[in-house]
């Protein structure tokens, strides 16, 4: 039998039709409103991971015409300082977005943190009142990372009505939303969720029609777990050495899939197209707002 190979999704190729919208409508509000949609970004210490997803937001932002900030704090500082800086960014007008980078270093109560930014300002969308949006199906914000892989299903023209989509792994940030969108009416996919203590888990897999890793370890899905023809979603950005690898065997994978994202250029670009999304979305909020006070 000749060896297929599967499509390419192309993530960087996608993340910026989405940036190109996101900017035209920027421009738009701004046009329309005076409201430039602005998002702070918070830094505490200096993990070079963080530095670099923060830069490349705050680049991103600034190339799609919304503003940027970035507020960075020392790694001893404590929580309650943390918090105030949280509750100012809060109740300033001008910011529309809050973003706060984590990991977070581990004397810091992270859920504490994520908690105290104002729904209305959370554009992670970890806020307990935006997952329960979600999960009832009237979103204010999709959480960045599954929201992307949405995404890309619908650009890439994947069905997703009455298939069966598999994923791997179940983070707050990650797998349990991601689950939770596809099984969302209007995608109607039959949804399995797999974790560290699913039994067999590569039997499950091989009945995937959309299978998507989100575990964090190298290559952990091997090409005999994949259904000839299915659809492979990487989320992983795992470093091995200088490189980076997702959670997919690739080689193996991209000749039994129909359709593969590539890590780098997968996922991970759109996690950045999807914030720009939100805080246009944030900053429409406060437009509607002001709006409908002044019809009042
Ligand atoms: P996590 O560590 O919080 O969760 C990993 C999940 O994998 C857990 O739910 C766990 O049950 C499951 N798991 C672990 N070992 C397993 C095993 N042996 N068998 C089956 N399941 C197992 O990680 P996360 O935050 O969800 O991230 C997962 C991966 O996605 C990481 O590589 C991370 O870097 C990457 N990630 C990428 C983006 C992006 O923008 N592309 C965003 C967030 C996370």
């Amino acid at each position: 039998m000749p060896i297929v190979s599967a499509q390419i999704i192309d993530g960087k190729a996608i993340a910026e039709t989405v940036r190109n919208q996101v900017a035209v409508e920027t421009q738009r509000l701004i046009s329309e409103s005076g409201i430039i949609p602005h998002l702070a970004a918070v830094l505490v210490g200096n993990d070079p991971a963080s530095e670099v997803y923060v830069r490349n937001k705050e680049r991103a932002c600034h190339k799609a015409g919304l503003k940027s900030t970035l507020h960075r704090l020392d790694a001893t500082i404590n929580q309650a300082k943390l918090l105030t800086l949280v509750h100012a960014l809060n109740s300033d007008p001008d910011v529309h977005g809050i973003l706060v980078q984590l990991p977070l270093p581990k004397h810091l109560d992270s859920m504490q943190i994520l908690d105290a930014i104002a729904p209305t300002k959370d554009v992670d969308a970890f806020h307990p009142e935006n997952t329960g949006l979600m999960l009832q199906g009237r979103p204010r914000f999709l959480p960045c990372t599954p929201a992307g892989v949405m995404k890309m299903l619908e650009l890439t023209g994947v069905r997703t009505a009455g298939k069966h989509a598999v994923v791997i792994g179940r983070s707050d940030i990650v797998g349990k939303p991601m689950a939770a969108l596809l099984v969302q009416k209007g995608i109607d996919a039959t949804v399995t969720i797999c974790h560290s203590r699913t039994a067999d888990i590569g039997a499950v897999c091989r009945t995937a029609d959309i299978l998507i890793a989100a575990v964090g370890i190298p290559k952990f899905v091997k090409g005999d777990m994949i259904k000839p023809g299915a659809v492979v979603i990487d989320v992983g950005i795992n470093r091995v050495g200088e490189r980076l690898v997702g959670d997919v065997d690739y080689a193996a994978a991209s000749s039994i899939a129909s359709a593969i994202t590539p890590v780098p250029g997968g996922v991970g670009p759109m996690t950045i197209a999807m914030l720009l999304q939100n805080t246009l979305t944030a900053a429409r909020l406060v437009q509607k707002r002001s709006q409908a006070a002044f019809t009042h």
